[in-house]
């Protein structure tokens, strides 16, 4: 008996010596120790048997055992921590003598990007927070959810690209999907912007893109009054374009609001005198907006009796090529360096 727990010594030492990660180490410090089938435990489990003398010698034998594998297992434990202590410090290691690029080298942010930090700043500054979410989404979420049922004609103004093999499963054709997401996740009151990529299925010429992006925005709270909507896109108008800019807001029908509204700004390049801009107009038009249709409250869970909400789209690739302007949409997602250079 004695020599049975000295070679089980022996070999069990030798496997710990060989382990090399710590799941091998966990499955054969179950192998050995563990409580119901481990080898050491089974052979302790003998000593019941033998009689009162041998059993306090073979005891001592066994408990001495047990206390030089337990010993050596918590020192390879330590061991291979410190080789993953290691393995960290060398993955986060910076070359500080490296040579840096040149500085006509350095990248500089798409416009679309100034646009987008230059309005998450403000939002957050009123309270929003910024969320993310999927560009393939589905189409539950991007259209069925906003209240754009199957077969309704208004999925004809947003077709988009469907995913072969997946079925309802769509790349968003607003960042709107969010809605619907956000208030199951989060419930009301929410205070929310939503900035992202954007596709649709277009025929593609200086004003039209598959590709663009969108900032979509939206309060749920008790007592949201279409006064607080227009206070917001106000302000919002302002911020872009100047203190003295007006807004002007006409009915107009998006499904997923009731009552819907097309949001235009006095043209900050005429100050609403008209030019080639705001083609003699002299309004530029900015956003859609709307109160929160009931029926997408609903579907996001959220109490449409106590709460109300508002949403807004801003495009934020007109807001870029309105700031910039850049006279063709397809340079936004071209990638030619001679276009990005320039901001
Ligand atoms: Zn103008």
């Amino acid at each position: 008996m004695q020599s049975k727990f000295e070679q089980l010594k022996t070999e069990a030492l030798l496997a710990i010596k060989s382990v090399s990660d710590k799941i091998q180490l966990e499955d054969l410090e179950n192998k050995l120790l563990g409580r119901k089938s481990g080898e050491l435990t089974n052979l302790m489990k003998g000593l019941k048997d033998l009689t009162d003398d041998a059993r306090k010698v073979i005891g001592v034998v066994a408990n001495e055992v047990k206390k030089d594998i337990e010993m050596a297992f918590a020192n390879k434990k330590n061991e291979l921590l410190n080789l993953d202590w290691a393995a960290a410090v060398e993955k986060e290691r910076v070359d500080i003598t490296q040579p840096t690029l040149p500085h006509s080298e350095r990248g500089t942010f798409h416009p679309n990007t100034i646009i987008q930090k230059d309005l998450e700043d403000f939002f957050t500054s009123m309270g929003f927070v910024v969320l993310d979410g999927p560009e393939l989404e589905s189409d539950f979420f991007n259209f069925t959810a906003v209240n754009v049922p199957e077969n309704h004609p208004a999925r004809d103004m947003q077709d988009t690209f469907y995913i072969k093999n997946h079925p309802g499963m769509v790349m968003r054709t607003h960042t709107s999907s969010m809605q619907v997401r956000s208030m199951l996740k989060q419930g009301a009151p929410l205070r929310a912007i939503v900035p992202g990529k954007c596709y649709r299925n277009e025929a593609t010429d200086p004003r039209h893109e598959h590709t663009f992006y969108q900032l979509e925005g939206f309060v749920i709270d008790e007592h949201i009054t279409f006064a607080h909507m227009k206070g917001v896109l106000e302000a919002v108008a302002k911020h872009l374009y100047g203190a003295d800019t007006q807004v002007r807001l006409r009915p107009k029908y998006y499904p997923f609001v009731e009552p819907g509204v097309n949001g235009e700004v006095t043209c900050f390049i005429c100050k609403g005198k008209g030019c080639r801009v705001c083609k003699n107009t002299g309004w530029l038009e900015i956003f859609g907006a709307g109160m929160i249709h009931p029926n997408v409250l609903k579907e996001g869970k959220v109490d449409a009796g106590r709460y109300q909400g508002f949403a807004f789209g801003l495009g934020l690739t007109r807001l870029a090529m309105l700031k910039y302007g850049i006279e063709d949409i397809r340079h936004l997602e071209s990638g030619d360096l001679k276009f990005l250079k320039q901001f």
